[in-house]
This record gives C-alpha cells, sequence and structure tokens, in this order.
C-alpha cells in the first residue's frame, strides 16, 4: 500500500483520505477498509479555530478546550473517545466515523455491508438504534455530529456547502451508504452560527472512554431550541416531538426514557443557562 502527502484538496486520484488515521488504521487491520493508496490529506484541510468557523483538521483536544466553541461542542469533544484519541482524531473523521454496530465490525454479511438480513434486530441490540432503525438498526456513535445538528452548523466541502445534518442519509434497499460524501470530497470547514446556551449530556456505560448509549445536544437561539441525539438512530437525529413514535427492539426499550430523561434535562439546563 502507498502513502501519498495530499497538496491539492480537488486531486486525491481515487485515494482513501486519513487525517488522524484513528479510524481509518483499525478498519484496514479488521480488513473492513481496502485501499491501494492512502493520502495524508493534513497539509490541505485548514485546523484554525474561530468564533464561528472551525477547520475540519481541528482535533478535538483542541475543540475541548477553545473558549470560542460552544460549550455543548466543547463538552461533546471532552466526552468522546480517550486523551489519546482525541490528540490525534479530527473533527471531519470524526464525522465520518463508520458504525460501532458489532456485526458490521465482525464483517457479519448484514444489509451494511451489502446483505439481505440486520442481524442486530433478532440479536443483540442493547446499544443500537430506537428510531427510524427498520432497515439498520445502528446507533450513530458521533457525539460531535448530534452536537453540530443541534447547532444547526453547516459544512464547506471541497464540492459545496451543506447543512451537517444532510451530510447523513439513512440506508436503503438501492442505497447503503450512511453519508452524502462523493468520493473525492474533502470536508473542509465547519460554520457554527451563533447561539444564546448549548448544551451536550452524554450517557454511557463507563464514566470515560465510551461510545454514546444516548447523547442529548441543545442549542437555544432567541426563543428556538434545537435537540439532536446520538446513539437513538442510524443517523445524528434531529429530534421532532418527544420520541413518542420511538420503535425501540425487545432489549434497547430503556433507551426511549434515558433519552427522554437526557432531553427534560437539557431544557433544564438550557433554561438556566
Ligand atoms: C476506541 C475509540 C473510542 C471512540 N469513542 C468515541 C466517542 O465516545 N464519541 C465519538 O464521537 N467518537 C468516538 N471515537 C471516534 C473518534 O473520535 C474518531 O475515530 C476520530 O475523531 C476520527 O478522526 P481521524 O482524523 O483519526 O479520522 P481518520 O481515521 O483519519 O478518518 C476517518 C474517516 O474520515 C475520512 N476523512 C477524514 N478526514 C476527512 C476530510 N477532511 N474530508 C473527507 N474525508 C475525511 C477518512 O477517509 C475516513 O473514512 C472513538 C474512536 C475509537 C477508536
Ligand atoms: S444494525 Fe446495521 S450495521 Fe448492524 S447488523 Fe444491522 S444492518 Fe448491519
Amino acid at each position: 500500500m502507498e502513502l501519498r502527502q495530499a497538496s491539492s484538496a480537488t486531486e486525491l486520484d481515487g485515494a482513501t483520505p486519513v487525517h488522524g488515521g484513528t479510524e481509518v488504521v483499525p478498519l484496514l487491520r479488521a480488513g473492513l477498509l481496502s485501499a491501494d493508496t492512502l493520502i495524508d490529506i493534513r497539509p490541505i484541510v485548514p485546523r484554525g479555530i474561530s468564533r464561528e468557523r472551525i477547520g475540519a483538521g481541528a482535533t478535538l483536544a483542541e475543540l475541548e478546550c477553545d473558549p470560542q466553541v460552544p460549550a455543548a461542542l466543547r463538552e461533546a469533544c471532552r466526552l468522546a473517545a480517550s486523551p489519546q484519541l482525541r490528540n490525534m482524531g479530527s473533527l471531519a473523521g470524526n464525522l465520518l466515523q463508520a458504525t460501532r454496530c458489532w456485526y458490521w465490525r465482525l464483517n457479519w454479511p448484514c444489509r451494511l455491508h451489502g446483505g439481505d438480513e440486520c442481524f442486530a434486530q433478532e440479536g443483540e441490540h442493547r446499544e443500537h438504534a430506537i428510531v427510524a432503525n427498520d432497515f439498520c438498526a445502528s446507533g450513530h456513535p458521533s457525539d460531535v455530529a448530534a452536537t453540530l445538528v443541534a447547532l444547526d452548523a453547516v459544512l464547506h466541502t471541497s464540492t459545496r456547502t451543506l447543512p451537517v445534518a444532510e451530510l447523513y442519509r439513512l440506508p436503503t434497499e438501492d442505497n447503503r451508504a450512511t453519508t452524502t460524501l462523493e468520493p473525492g470530497e474533502l470536508i473542509l470547514e465547519v460554520e457554527v452560527p451563533p447561539c444564546d446556551a448549548s448544551v451536550y449530556l452524554k450517557a454511557m456505560d463507563r464514566k470515560r472512554w465510551a461510545f454514546p448509549l444516548v447523547g442529548v445536544a441543545a442549542a437555544r437561539s432567541g426563543d428556538s431550541t434545537r435537540i439532536a441525539l446520538a446513539g437513538v438512530a442510524p443517523v445524528p437525529w434531529l429530534l421532532d416531538g418527544e420520541l413518542d413514535d420511538a420503535t425501540p427492539l425487545p432489549g434497547n426499550a430503556y433507551k426511549v426514557e434515558l433519552a427522554q430523561a437526557l432531553v427534560r434535562r437539557a431544557k433544564t439546563a438550557l433554561a438556566s443557562a
């Protein structure tokens, strides 16, 4: 396998982009990703942080301690992964991480791998999705993605500008992809509109270094509050209502109550902020 340094965002030539490598390297090792050429994109992806614009190459460690970053995003980064991973892991890489579904990670021939079955639905699904889970029941693992959706952030890529929510799609029979990123498209910057207050709350199996069972991000601007959840759907989930229409699986109904409790707490926190 060849490793090249990128010199331009428009000339990836079919190579697989790698930034911190905390996701790419384990996927290559597990045989879940194959690549003839890796291209180190660190020289061409902006990394600076300002009040409303964040370079997609900023690490989670840089974001968690920068006072210009909204409180919810700082907290989502602080609660993600381990200090070592946050030092290496970039914002864009976090948004593009693959599912943690153990069937997928063990390379079972499930729907997300192009097969015709979701093994989690009949099997082990304690950590899986409680909404939009009929085709693939994976729970989106990114604390950061849900937070950027709540903050109504916008991505600038090498080819377009789009709301963060539109980076994601629910997989279907005809198209198993979970993002709308095109081959060769690079995420370059994230624009975060100002808000009056924001908060991120996370329920996890351990106090540190665990993916969200449920993560709740909430952001208030004037009279309007946006709430988005991690770990409850195959994509970051913008909340519309109270989760009354959730469709939990037999082994994860506990997540509905957990999510509702965290949403109540997040609203209370915003009200007093
Ligand atoms: C053990 C472990 C625990 C973790 N826990 C959490 C957690 O609790 N919460 C959470 O939110 N995350 C968690 N993570 C995810 C972690 O934050 C990501 O692995 C990390 O942020 C990825 O960044 P990276 O730069 O290393 O990505 P890379 O591995 O370099 O890349 C990841 C993917 O993004 C693509 N890519 C990278 N940058 C760009 C770009 N600019 N444009 C287009 N494509 C790009 C790559 O091609 C690849 O597909 C965990 C990861 C691990 C391994
Ligand atoms: S939840 Fe999704 S990734 Fe997991 S087994 Fe089902 S189809 Fe595959």
